[in-house]
Parts: C-alpha cells; structure tokens; sequence
C-alpha cells in the first residue's frame, strides 16, 4: 500500500514537523550588487559581474536588506546578532554561476525566537531556531520533457535575473504535539508569516511568484515515544492550501512506509499540485557536503543595539494580539471569527474596512462570492483579483441600490476579468437597477395582464402567489429591479 488512510496513520504515529520558508526581500537592489530585482523582466537582462560570480567581483552588503533581516527576527522575537558573519555555501548547479551561494552558517543573524498561531480557537507556540541572510538562485527552465525536470529535457534555459535577490531562511525548532493537526498548524503557521511579513513591508510575499517559499519537513514516530523519526523535506510547495496537502500525504505516505516494515529514507521529494503526491528528489545532503566556510569577500556584520531598538520600534502589531483585538472590534460570534481566521480573510477583511464596508458585509463577500472563486482557481483570496478596496466599492453600490447582491456577483466578475473598477462595470454591463418608478409600474402591469390566474389567487388572500409575478417582473427588469419595491407595486395595483 502507497499509503495509509489518514485517520489510521494517526492512531499509530505522531507527526513532528520542521517548516523552512524562504522570503525574497523587496529591496529595489539585490543583496550583494546594485542590480535590479523587479520581477518578471527579460531574461539575463537584471545582471553583473558580482551576481554572475565573474572571477575577481566583489560582493557589497545591502544595507536595507540587513535592516529587514533585523525586523524580521525582531518580529518573531528572535536575538539579533551582536556580530556575525556571512558564509560560503559550496556546490554546483548551473543557476548558480559561482558555485558557491553567500549564505549564514553558524552565526545567523537571528537566532532562538517563538511566534504563535491561532488554530480553531487553540493557540499553538512555533520556536523558531533561526532567521538567516543569504542570496537567491538563479532560475533553470528545463525545455522539452513532460515534467519539467532536468530528467527527460532536450535543452536547459538559465536566467540570473533572481541570482543574488536577497533571501531570508526563516527555520522553525521541531514543531510537536499537533497530532491530527499537523497539517493545518504549518499552513496556519505559513499564513500567519506570509501576513506578518507584508505588514512588515519587507516582501510582496507572492507564493505564486516564488518570493514567498516554503519547505515543509515532518517526520513520524510511533505515538507515546519521543525519539524524532527520519524526516523527509517536501520542496515546491507554492501556496498555502499546498502546505496542508502535501504534508497530509507526506503523514500518509510515511505511515504505510514504516507499517509495512520499511524504513524512511531521508530525502527532498517533489510536491505535485495536480495528482496530489510528492516523489523523490536527490538524498538529502548534510551540511558538511557543502564545506561552509566564512566569507572572505565581507567583512562581519554589527548591528549597534542603539539601531535594534530604533527597528524593534518599527514593529507592527503581532498577529496573535491582532487576532485578539479585531475579534472584539468587529463583533463577530466565535464561530464566524473561526471561519474568517480558517480561510485566511483577517487581513483581507481588516483592509475592506478600512475602505468603509461594514465588518459582516467585508465577511460576507469574502467569505462566499471570493472564497468560492479562490476556490475553483486554487489561489489565496488576496489573488483573486479584486482588492479590499473594490469589495468595499460594490458594497456601497448595493447599500445605495444601485445594485442588488445577486448583481453584485456580475459585478465581481467584471471586476476580475479586468473590466475596470465595480462602477465602471455597472456602468459598462448595464446592471445598475432600473429606479425609475414608471418602467417599473408597466412591467408590473404587464405582469398582471399576462397572467389573470395568478391575480385572482392573489385577490383570493393566497399571498404566496405574488412570488411568481415578482419573478416575471424581474425576469422582464433582467434582474435590474428591487424585489422589495416590485412586491410593493404589485399590492398596490391588485390591492
Ligand atoms: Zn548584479
């Protein structure tokens, strides 16, 4: 058996999990040269001699990048460094032209923080071991196989724009005690620091784009022992719902491996998005198979506390006291707080709000119209495409009846397929309602004329009947009309 039900794989092993998330800094330059780092331009075009490892470059410390790394272990009260170093990471692959990435061995920059994230109403402690400086990878795009790998390829592509963007490695602690949850504690943790990241303003955090990675470790061991199993490290992983998935098959996976008498073997694997598994990659190396060895090329890093106590100022409000303060400001039952919390809508909701939509109308479009778009795309609510703001935009529109909720829905979709901004889109489909009173009236006469049947139940005191003559009207009004004041009219002219 490939793997176990998920249920019977938890009643016998006890899942520890370990979550290295990778985050391209958005410095306008990249770490060690004054490059470009904006995203998606010509190939080869954002490079030098320094990020294309030419011999006799030297490598210059970004300081803005080193500001950020600083806030950042700040924020996941972390220590910063008195002084440390950068180091060689040594091996070879082609998107990597030094053969060699800057990165921190044994002097990260931060070291020994926690942070918490909040689960179904349960709050769960994260030790984070480290928060390092290093610089990104070039890109390969392998040209020719059905996989994309290098297995199969007619040809290989390189592109150094990335190589030498500034990376922060934020390395949890092993993460335990989360059972069943597992799964849901990591993507509940890569949310809580994909959201505390872009407060700190530090990285556009696009996991679709990559400037936001996460490598996702778990290792099982039978329930009641406490000797860590062999871990396996799923890489690719590029969205939150993924985080959940591939360690929920990894957890299943691993379990019929060891129930059948097997042994983990200690590897990267490769998530898949579309059949749900992961495979193999290389065996993992260890740290001495890259001879780390401290820069030459840099001279240490030493941050004055007099400037750690100017960025820990900086800070922005912590998640866990966030969650608490808007769960009182906005009034929602625990229920709905879960449900907003569990699709990852506090952020989104928070920004609707703050363009002047009420808290229940921001849960409500971004909990069904939006969610269920992200849904069927397979993307987080924040990529969609429609912003806080415009959610707030269409809200004020129905609330000024101009539009109805069921209009709203043909709104969101113009909005999403670029038409414009939601009154642009009224304006464009035509959908604001009809509020002139003698349309309206005729449809409604005619309504009555057409059907004398429906009338006389009316007249009768079958009040019910009145449904089906509103639904001619608005079928007549293409839906543009208040059902309230269709209703209205209808008594009236029966009446
Ligand atoms: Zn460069």
């Amino acid at each position: 058996m490939t793997v176990l039900p998920y249920e019977e794989a938890l009643a016998a092993y006890d899942p520890v999990l370990g979550l290295e998330v990778h985050v391209e800094l958005n410095t306008t330059s990249k770490m060690f040269c004054g490059c470009s780092t904006v995203f998606g331009a010509e190939p080869n075009t954002q490079v030098c001699a320094v990020c294309l490892g030419l011999p006799g470059s030297l490598p210059v410390v970004n300081a803005k990048a080193v500001e950020s790394a600083i806030r950042i272990g700040l924020a996941l009260n972390c220590t910063i460094a008195e002084w440390c170093r950068f180091a060689r990471k040594n091996y070879f692959y082609p998107d990597m032209p030094k053969n060699y990435q800057i990165s921190q061995y044994d002097e990260p920059i931060a070291y020994d923080g926690w942070t918490e994230v909040v689960l179904d109403g349960e709050s769960y402690r994260i030790d984070i071991e480290r928060a390092h400086m290093e610089e990104d990878t070039g890109k390969s795009l392998h040209v020719g196989g059905v996989t994309g790998r290098i297995h199969g390829a007619d040809y290989s592509l390189l592109d150094y724009n990335r190589s030498g963007v500034p990376l922060i490695e934020i390395v949890t602690k092993p993460i335990e005690g989360t059972a069943a949850k597992a799964p849901q504690v990591a993507r509940a943790y890569v949310t809580m620091l994909r959201d505390l990241l872009r407060a700190l303003g530090v990285s556009d955090v696009r996991m679709e784009q990559g400037s936001l990675r996460c490598d996702a470790n778990v290792s099982l061991r039978p329930v009641g022992t406490t000797t860590f199993g062999t871990r396996t490290e799923t890489k690719n992983v590029n969205s939150l719902r993924s985080v959940e998935r591939a360690l929920r098959y990894e957890i299943t996976r691993q379990a019929a491996v060891l129930t059948g008498g097997g042994r983990v073997v200690q590897e990267t694997r490769h998530w898949h998005e579309d059949s749900g598994i992961t495979t193999a990659g290389r065996n993992k190396e260890t740290a001495e198979d890259y001879r780390y060895f401290p820069e030459p090329d840099l001279v240490p890093i030493a941050p004055s506390r007099e400037w750690v106590e100017e960025l820990r100022a900086t800070l922005p409000e912590p998640p866990a006291a966030k969650l608490k303060r808007v769960s009182t400001e906005w009034g929602f039952t625990d229920l709905e707080m879960r449900d907003v919390i569990s699709a990852g809508a506090v952020n989104v909701i928070e920004a609707t709000v703050d363009a002047g939509a009420s808290p229940q109308a921001a849960r409500k479009w971004w909990l069904t119209e939006i969610a269920r778009r992200a849904n069927e795309a397979g993307v987080d609510l924040s990529d969609v495409g429609v912003s806080p703001q415009q959610v707030a935009e269409i809200q004020t529109l129905v609330e000024s009846g101009t539009i109805n909720d069921k209009l709203a829905r043909q709104v969101f979709e113009g909005v999403i397929a670029g038409e414009g901004s939601p009154t642009e889109v009224v304006t464009a489909r035509k959908l604001a309602m009809v509020s002139d009173e003698n349309a309206l009236a005729a449809a409604v006469d005619e309504a009555i004329n057409a059907n004398p049947d429906i009338v006389n139940k009316i007249k009768s005191g079958k009040l019910q009947a009145t449904g089906a003559l509103i639904g001619s009207v608005m079928k007549q009004m293409r839906g543009q009309a208040d059902a309230a004041r269709v209703r209205e009219l209808i008594l009236e002219k029966i009446g």
